[in-house]
Parts: C-alpha cells; sequence; structure tokens
C-alpha cells in the first residue's frame, strides 16, 4: 500500500495505522498529514525516485518563488527516510563540490549541515602506484575548500526538514513506480502508475529514479552504458594518529583506485574500487586483515618500470622538480568500524537525450559515472540548479510547464557541463586500470606534467569544485 506525508494543513481522516510508519513523521502534528483518498489525481509535476536528487529537485521548486505554486509529488519506492541519527559516521558519504554547497544554501538546507558536521577539505592528493607519478590540488596557501565530506543522510535529513514547511509538495512513500505512458508518446498527459495498482498524471514527470530509471526506459531514449565490473567498496575507519585529517587522498593501484575521504581528525570514509570477487573478500575478512590490506594498498611498493621511474626523473629534471619532493604519506588505519562494510557496482551511463514534452531525466537517471573523482551527485545536483531555472524562466515567461523548447534548454545545459566531465572520468577510469608500460609511461608523464604546469591544473581544479 502506498503511504504518504503531505505538510500542508489538512484534516486526518483515516485510522492512524493507514498513515506513514515513520517516527520522524510521526512527529508531526497529526493535523498535518493527510491520507490517500484526499489526494488530488492530477499534479502539475510528478518527480518519480526521492533519492538525494530527486528530493533537492522538490525543494528546490518547492523555494522557487514563480514555482511555489505548483503542485508536486514525490515518489519513492523506499520505505520513509528515518532521519539522521548522528553518533556513528554512515558509511555513504560524497566528497560535495562549491556548486552544491550554493544549491544546499539557496534551498535553506546548509544551515543544518553545516551546523551538525561535514569535513572540509583542503588538498587532494592523487598518485600512482605503478610510478612515482603523483599530483596534488590545493588553492593557494589552502585558503579556500576543495571539497567538503558530508554523509548522504545528513545530506537527506537537511533536504527533507525544508520540504517540512514546504506547501505544495506530497511526498508517497512505498511508491514504486510500475509503468508511465508520456504525452510525447500522444497521451494528454502523463499517466504514472505505482505498482500497488494506484495512478496519478502530470504535465510534467521528472526522472530521478536512479540509473535503471524506468521513466527513461519508457522514453526510449539511446543509452550508451558500461559495466566496469568493478565494485566500490566503502567503510568507516579509525587512523592511528588523530590530526588535522583534511587532505583527500587516492591512489591508482592495479586493481583501480583506492582513496580516504577526511570525516573528522580521527576518522576517514574508504571508497575502494576494485574486482568483484576482491571486494567480496575484503569484505567478509576478519577485522584486523582487512585493516592490514588497506594499508598495504595504500603503502605497498608495486613493480615499477625502470623505463617509466627513468622518464619522470627526466621531465621532473628538466621543469626542475623533484620527483619525490612534494609527496606526503597518507595516515595509517587503526581499525575499521563494525558492520561499516558494503560494496555497490560502478558503472558508467549516459543517456542521448534527457529530456522531451512533458518528461526529463535528472541525476542518474541520466548519467552514472565512476565514483573516482567523487562527482556523480555534484553532476545531479547541478542538473537540479539548472532544471529549476529553467523551469521557473518558462513559466514566468507564461510558458505551459513540459514544454519541450524550454526543458531543451535545460538539456543543453546539463550536457555542457556533464560531458566533458563525464568523458574526462571515464577515460582515467581506463586509463589506470593496466599496468602496461607505455599506458603507464604516458598517463605517468601526463599527471607529472600536470602537476609542474599551474595553470594547467588550475583548469582541473576549476572544473571539479566548481
Ligand atoms: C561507492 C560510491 C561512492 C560515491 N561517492 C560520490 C562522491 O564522493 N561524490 C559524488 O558526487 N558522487 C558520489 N557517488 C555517486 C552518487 O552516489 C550518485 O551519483 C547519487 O547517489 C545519485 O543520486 P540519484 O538521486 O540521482 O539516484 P539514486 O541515489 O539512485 O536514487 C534514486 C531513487 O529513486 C528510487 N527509485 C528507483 N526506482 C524507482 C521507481 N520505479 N519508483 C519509485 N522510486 C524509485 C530509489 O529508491 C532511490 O531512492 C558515489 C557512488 C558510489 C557507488
Amino acid at each position: 500500500m502506498s503511504i504518504l506525508i503531505r505538510f500542508s494543513p489538512k484534516r486526518l481522516t483515516l485510522p492512524l495505522n493507514s498513515i506513514i510508519n515513520s517516527s520522524r513523521h510521526l512527529s508531526h502534528d497529526q493535523s498535518s498529514l493527510t491520507t490517500k483518498n484526499q489526494l488530488p489525481q492530477h499534479y502539475d509535476i510528478i518527480i518519480a525516485g526521492g533519492g538525494l536528487v530527486g528530493t533537492a529537485l522538490a525543494c528546490g521548486i518547492a523555494k522557487n518563488k514563480v514555482l511555489s505554486e505548483k503542485k508536486v509529488l514525490l515518489l519513492e519506492g523506499a520505505p520513509p527516510f528515518k532521519g539522521f541519527a548522528g553518533g556513528q559516521y554512515g558509511n555513504r558519504v560524497s566528497a560535495i563540490n562549491n556548486g552544491s554547497v550554493e544549491l544546499f544554501k539557496s534551498i535553506g538546507a546548509w544551515d543544518k549541515i553545516s551546523s551538525t558536521r561535514y569535513k572540509p577539505v583542503k588538498q587532494m592528493q592523487v598518485w600512482d602506484g605503478s610510478s612515482d607519478a603523483l599530483i596534488t590540488f590545493n588553492h593557494d596557501n589552502f585558503s579556500e575548500n576543495v571539497a567538503c565530506i558530508i554523509e548522504n543522510d545528513l545530506m537527506l535529513d537537511a533536504i527533507y526538514t525544508q520540504l517540512e514547511t514546504a506547501q505544495n509538495v506530497t511526498i508517497l512513500n512505498k511508491s514504486m513506480v510500475g509503468d508511465v505512458k508520456l504525452r510525447m508518446d500522444g497521451n494528454p498527459k502523463n499517466v504514472v502508475s505505482l505498482k500497488n495498482g494506484d495512478s496519478m498524471s502530470c504535465d510534467l514527470l521528472i526522472g530521478a529514479d536512479g540509473a535503471n530509471s524506468i521513466v527513461r526506459k519508457q522514453m526510449g531514449v539511446d543509452v550508451f552504458s558500461l559495466n566496469y565490473e568493478r565494485m566500490g567498496l566503502v567503510a568507516t575507519l579509525e587512523l592511528v594518529d588523530p590530526g588535522d585529517n583534511s587532505v583527500a587522498w587516492q591512489r591508482f593501484i592495479p586493481t583501480g583506485p583506492i582513496a580516504f575521504l577526511p570525516l573528522n581528525d580521527t576518522m576517514s570514509s574508504l571508497v575502494w574500487s576494485t574486482t568483484p570477487s576482491e571486494a567480496k573478500r575484503l569484505a567478509s575478512m576478519e577485522p584486523n586483515e582487512f585493516v592490514d590490506a588497506v594499508n598495504e594498498a595504500f603503502w605497498k611498493d608495486y613493480p615499477k618500470s625502470n623505463v617509466v621511474t627513468n622518464a619522470l626523473e627526466a621531465l621532473n629534471s628538466i621543469m626542475g622538480r623533484d620527483t619525490l619532493s612534494n609527496r606526503q604519506y597518507p595516515p595509517k588505519v587503526k581499525s575499521v568500524v563494525d558492520k561499516s562494510r558494503a560494496c555497490f557496482p560502478l558503472g558508467f551511463l549516459h543517456a542521448s537525450s534527457y529530456v522531451s514534452t512533458g518528461v526529463a531525466l535528472i541525476g542518474d537517471a541520466a548519467h552514472r559515472i565512476h565514483p573516482l573523482a567523487g562527482q556523480g551527485v555534484n553532476l545531479g545536483f547541478s542538473d537540479v540548479t539548472n532544471l529549476v531555472k529553467v523551469l521557473s524562466d518558462a513559466v514566468y515567461a507564461g510558458a505551459e510547464i513540459g514544454d519541450k523548447h524550454h526543458l531543451v534548454q535545460y538539456e543543453q545545459n546539463s550536457l555542457i557541463k556533464n560531458v566533458p566531465l563525464m568523458i574526462g572520468v571515464h577515460g582515467l577510469q581506463r586509463l589506470y586500470s593496466t599496468t602496461f608500460s607505455p599506458v603507464v609511461l604516458l598517463r605517468s608523464l601526463g599527471l607529472q606534467l600536470t602537476q609542474n604546469i599551474p595553470g594547467i591544473k588550475d583548469i582541473f581544479l576549476k572544473r571539479a569544485i566548481a
């Protein structure tokens, strides 16, 4: 059965057991809850998928003055979000760039995040396990953050807190979209059918339903997708020595990149991309063995080709640099937090088109990338900023909300941002998935040249943090 919360002041008419079973939501005054029977059948906008990107979009629409009268329904297949508990760090965290922080500020979610907990990252160090090539990213004198590390549940909690006062947004949990009929196929309105048999209609349907998006499938757009045959193993780690811990570390080892994202002075979050069998083995190891494996992956000397080593030394000496002078060493790990290990499949996906009449895709439904650059959800949040602006401009100009001519503007803006970054991240994934010496030579020289020429490095830094 679908159950919902609507944060408008309507009377409760059904028994309490038909309402959402969430302590966080039940803490609201019952008079602010409404029931399925009172749900309108037609909405201006339906958002399919209430992950980070779908909820941020609902909030962005609610906070936009021009769009705040539009009736929005957010459909999420999972049970209601239980809220952010604090205490132990969650194992799902994201490196969040300045653009996403600006979005949080604009929807009022940043105050809650910043007053709860997040870790500013002052520098990133990326290096090759198969050579001495290394690159660091930071602003002059560490004056600005290059990213911040935030738990996914905290972001969601901060967004939901803002949605509580949104008069125009209805959230329906345990509501799995099973089928959609689209205006682009000649139907007078979009009709969304849930797996439980309920259905509703809308003028604009947003597919925010992740990499396996039903909305995208129904749009029938071409999709370029790849399974990397790698899993992302995440875990929460305790470090041996407390310290400033404001550096994000990533080492490319022969099986894939391994990264530490700082959480506080003594803890970091691990993202280790490796083969599915190795990920499974690592996830089920005894904690002490696992800690040894993580330390080894960061510190072990992998075989290096003399040709590559000599070429790097020659390059650095021509450019007046010392190969090892900039190198810093990552913290050692003391222990892994109990039950914090989990694995996620990694892949690449790009939809050939994000929009049509009355329908648009955002977030992982439109594009999915490898987490090695920490950009996936940042691209999704950038879609949100972009789409809210386009919809607001369209409505202000008197256009119909699902007008394709305006939606195409959203697609163009997003493609300009997404495509170069996606190609770059995919290229890096490919470039670093081999130990073949000529490739190692080329990538090491490329990385070292980028490190040694500040102008080029600044371009990469600006793109990643914007
Ligand atoms: C290990 C790992 C580390 C990462 N680290 C970073 C990072 O540091 N920085 C970064 O920017 N990105 C990172 N990412 C990427 C980021 O997590 C994703 O890009 C982001 O979560 C996508 O959000 P989304 O809301 O678009 O999709 P999803 O998170 O997939 O959400 C989709 C939602 O839709 C719901 N849904 C699906 N189908 C239906 C349906 N039929 N009906 C109703 N609801 C439905 C789902 O329940 C879900 O809630 C990482 C990814 C991984 C795997």
